[in-house]
């Protein structure tokens, strides 16, 4: 497979190879690196993608879900050109600020007060510090396997790119691991962080039980419930907190709500948020040239409030479950452990039919498998990412999961005998 790979694409291969010459690994998101060299991709229109050396796909990554609308939706663009068209750097407050506030603060309900970022590791790090402030306390629990931007990654455990906070970990849907931490530092727990899916580990969903019972010890503790949904936000028309019927007292959201455009937000519970507001004395500072950026504050307006809106993404959820159900029994039916797990528009492939708690239940020496799978399903013009993750975009249509179902097809045809 990675042979026909090579040799179908010598320009994106080029292309890597003069891009090392500036930049480590060719690129600049580490995410998108792969042996034996990334695909370069040229261009995209709606859900699909077209490389250097002229392949087309079905776009199945859709930018880790922040590309929710697909490439260049109409409402989208014409929302660009009109701010294009009025100025762009504004140095001032704006009215597209306010109305994306306005429209953010309605859509999810526990988000009372809310400001902007540039990215999700933004908006998470922003959260923290309010987080920190508001409970005059420094540590904060958070969870192997969580993934809550470039700073803040713990895959296994602490990462020396962290920036530096006094962190507690503890394991993903194991309530007594946070109880222990909050009994051996019992009055120091600012916040707990959490993603009530995690997404970057391999969409391992939380129990129900599990982020109830964070609710109830974060409470009965005065620490803070932080929910980072800058993935989860797209699962539900008010964020996945409404499906669970939690409502977390800070949150921090990015990716599609800022229509595609660099984007995080992070906002919850007024008395909180107020510790921002300049007229208080010591209020904490949050700058950035681009926070209110016009280009961002008018995409993420016209998504939010006439693209997505709550009935598409009911639409989208459930097209999504409809195919990691289809996909799934697949693979039952050829009585193959592996499947997709995840929730609604978000899934990944497990080399696996166990249910994943966490991420100590995947078994990385089964990434070859998920390698087969990536250079199979990009012969056959599906375009997912290299960890076996797989997002679905709003122009995906019964010709991209078509195509999709039948390169699983094909692949369960083709390699059956080398597959757990
Ligand atoms: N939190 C979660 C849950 C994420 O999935 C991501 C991005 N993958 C981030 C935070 C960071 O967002 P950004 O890449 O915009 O900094």
């Amino acid at each position: 497979a990675r042979q026909g790979f090579i040799a179908a694409n010598p320009q994106s291969e080029r292309q890597y190879r003069q891009a090392t010459e500036v930049m480590p690994g060719g690129n600049t998101r580490s995410v998108l690196f792969y042996e034996p060299f990334p695909l370069a991709i040229a261009r995209g229109e709606g859900c699909r993608l077209w490389d250097v050396d002229g392949h087309e796909y079905a776009d199945f990554i859709a930018e880790f879900s922040a590309g929710i609308y697909g490439h260049s939706n109409p409402s989208i663009r014409a929302a660009i050109d009109k701010a294009l068209d009025d100025g762009i750097n504004l140095s001032g407050h704006n009215l597209l600020e306010a109305r994306l506030a306005q429209a953010l603060c309605e859509r999810f309900p526990s988000i009372e007060s809310v400001r902007f970022t540039n990215s999700g590791t933004e908006a998470n790090l922003m959260m923290l510090a309010a987080a920190k402030a508001f409970t005059g306390r420094q540590k904060v629990i958070v969870f192997i396997g969580g993934y809550h931007g470039g700073v803040l990654t713990f895959a296994r455990g602490p990462s020396s790119v962290n920036v530096p906070h006094e962190f507690l970990y503890a394991e993903y849907n194991d309530l007594d691991s946070v109880r222990r931490l909050f009994d051996e530092h019992r009055g120091e727990v600012a916040a707990v962080l959490v993603e009530p899916m995690q997404g970057a580990s391999g969409c391992i969903v939380a129990e129900a039980s599990f982020l109830a019972g964070l609710r109830e010890l974060t409470s009965a503790h005065d620490t803070l419930l932080l929910f980072d949904e800058v993935m989860t936000s797209r699962l539900a028309p008010a964020a996945y907190q409404s499906v669970l019927g939690i409502a977390p007292d800070m949150t921090s959201v990015g990716k599609y709500i800022g229509g595609g455009m660099s984007f995080g937000a992070f906002g919850g519970r007024k008395d909180i948020m107020s510790l921002f507001d300049p007229r208080i004395r010591n209020a904490l500072q949050h700058a950035g040239t681009f926070n209110n950026n016009v280009l961002t504050m008018a995409a993420g307006y016209a998504g939010l409030t006439s693209v997505y809106t709550p009935q598409a993404a009911v639409e989208l959820n459930a097209r999504g479950e409809r195919l990691r159900a289809t996909l799934n029994t697949r693979f039952e039916e050829a009585s193959l452990d592996i499947r997709f797990n995840g929730i609604g528009s978000l899934m990944n492939l497990q080399i696996t039919a166990r249910t994943i708690r966490s991420v100590r239940d995947i078994d990385a020496s089964r990434n070859d498998i998920k390698d087969l799978f990536f250079f199979h399903l990009i012969e056959h013009g599906v375009y997912i990412a290299r960890r076996g993750y797989v997002v679905l975009s709003l122009p995906v249509g019964s010709a991209e999961l078509e195509r999709f179902d039948g390169a699983v097809a094909s692949f369960i045809d083709r390699y059956r005998n080398l597959l757990p």
